[in-house]
């Protein structure tokens, strides 16, 4: 069950309550949180004077069992058996309370970093620019849809008819771009000192809820695909390989020596993405399924802001040496969701878009899922555990990074395309797309 720090949630009660106003979470009830722990605190004690009260009792009971006074002796095991009662009754109250407590204390979302701009999607802030957007000459370029068609990329129509809108079939060196885009990625995590893992891409819903996404509770919300046979006791379709990683240490405690632990995952995101079409997300923009691989790491409690620059630094160099023109931002705290402490995101100019569009992001949750998944470590000075910190970061998410690539990169009127040298090895040594 989730290690939830009450004590710091009550000794810190104003400022959560402006963090939840920061975030713009409506149903998020620290007050509430505050007198139900009070409550329950409170329960305790008292269940501890009955349960004094009652030991005693039963001892006196026993020196006297043999004693001849036997009116008195009634009625002191009537008042043994009441409390007894009363007991029971505070302990099924406990429970209920605890309970209550638990559903509401969940939702508090993590601590937000005191540099973290307060607000909405508009204020996120420019860390910086690298490259050029090519703003000024947009009109004569074409967008990843009309490539693609011309170079037979990606069908979308037999997808839909197979599967549904916003799926699709990558083809020929569509297919072979997510291929060297995977390779390139892992590549290069694995020389900054990650290890690869291919993850489930099914997993339970109660992983999901620790990472920090709520599966069921808001449909509207909600990214999960749930697998719905009977036997499947709550699995949902993994929406980012964050979860199954962090899964792969719930319920270890750490040696601190082992620390930090950096993992390269590979997995297929899944997202139900209800209720978000538009001309804006068109084409690869806003799919059902990706290819995603995903940096996950594990650190001491005191690292993890190093570790954040350290992950943004990897992503910054995959982009780079991708040769796209992108932006990083750090995010407003209406974009945190629930387990983020900080978070930045990178953005890649699309110029069949005319804009940015966000290809990556980088988030530190702290200590949020480790207490919900129970990572702990053997702390090297004392001989206590601590929660470790847990960070997560997209190295390649295919689709954005395909229309990056196409649009960015194309010639010939939208009917060839440039390929980044980086990805050349894995395309057949062809430094072109062309019909
Ligand atoms: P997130 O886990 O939501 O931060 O997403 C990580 C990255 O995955 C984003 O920066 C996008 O590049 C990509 N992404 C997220 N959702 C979608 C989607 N529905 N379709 C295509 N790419 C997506």
């Amino acid at each position: 069950s989730p290690n939830l720090n009450y004590k710091y949630f009550v000794s810190n009660s104003e400022q959560i309550s402006q963090n939840i106003i920061n975030r713009n979470l409506k149903d998020v009830n620290i007050s509430l949180v505050c007198s139900l722990y009070k409550n329950y605190r409170m329960i305790i004690t008292e269940l501890n004077a009955l349960r004094s009260k009652h030991n005693e009792l039963s001892k006196f009971n026993n020196n006297n069992l043999l004693s001849n006074e036997s009116g008195s002796k009634t009625i002191l095991l009537e008042e043994a058996k009441k409390l007894k009662q009363q007991i029971q009754q505070k302990e099924s109250k406990l429970i209920e309370v605890e309970k209550e407590l638990l559903k509401e204390a969940l939702k508090i979302p993590n601590d937000t970093h005191f540099n973290t701009p307060i607000g909405n999607e508009e204020n996120a802030r420019l860390i910086k620019q690298i490259g050029e957007t090519t703003i000024t000459k947009d009109l004569s370029l074409k967008d990843h849809l009309t490539i693609s068609k011309n170079l037979n990329l990606i069908n979308f129509d037999q997808a839909s008819n197979v599967t549904g809108t916003s799926w699709y079939y990558l083809m020929n060196e569509g297919a072979l771009l997510e291929l060297a885009l995977i390779q390139y990625g892992i590549e290069k995590a694995i020389k900054k000192g990650f290890t690869p893992i291919i993850t489930p891409d099914v997993i339970k819903s109660e992983f999901s809820h620790a990472c920090g996404f709520q599966p069921r509770d808001n449909e509207e919300v909600s990214q999960n695909y749930f697998i719905s046979n009977e036997s499947s006791q709550n699995l949902v379709l993994s929406a980012t390989a964050e979860v199954p990683l962090a899964g792969l240490y719930s319920n270890k405690i750490l040696s601190h020596k082992e620390l930090p632990i950096k993992l390269v995952g590979f997995g297929r995101a899944f997202r139900s993405e209800a209720g978000a079409r538009g001309q804006d997300t068109k084409g690869l923009y806003r799919v059902h399924q990706f290819s995603k691989v995903e940096l996950f790491t594990i650190t001491k409690n005191d690292q993890s802001d190093k570790m954040f620059e350290e992950i943004v630094e990897l992503q910054e160099d995959i982009y780079k040496d991708l040769g796209l023109c992108f932006r990083i931002m750090d995010m407003p705290t209406h974009e945190l969701g629930a387990s983020t402490y900080r978070k930045y995101d990178m953005e890649a100019w699309m110029p069949g878009r005319g804009k940015w569009g966000e290809i990556s992001s980088a988030s530190n949750c702290t200590d949020y899922q480790s207490r919900r998944l129970s990572i702990r470590y053997k702390s090297p000075s004392s001989n206590t555990t601590e929660f470790a910190h847990t960070l997560n970061g997209t190295a390649v998410a295919i689709p954005r990074l395909i229309i990056a690539i196409l649009e960015n990169f194309q010639k010939d009127d939208g009917k060839s395309v440039v390929i980044p040298a980086v990805l050349r090895k894995w395309m057949g040594n062809k430094d072109i797309i062309k019909l």
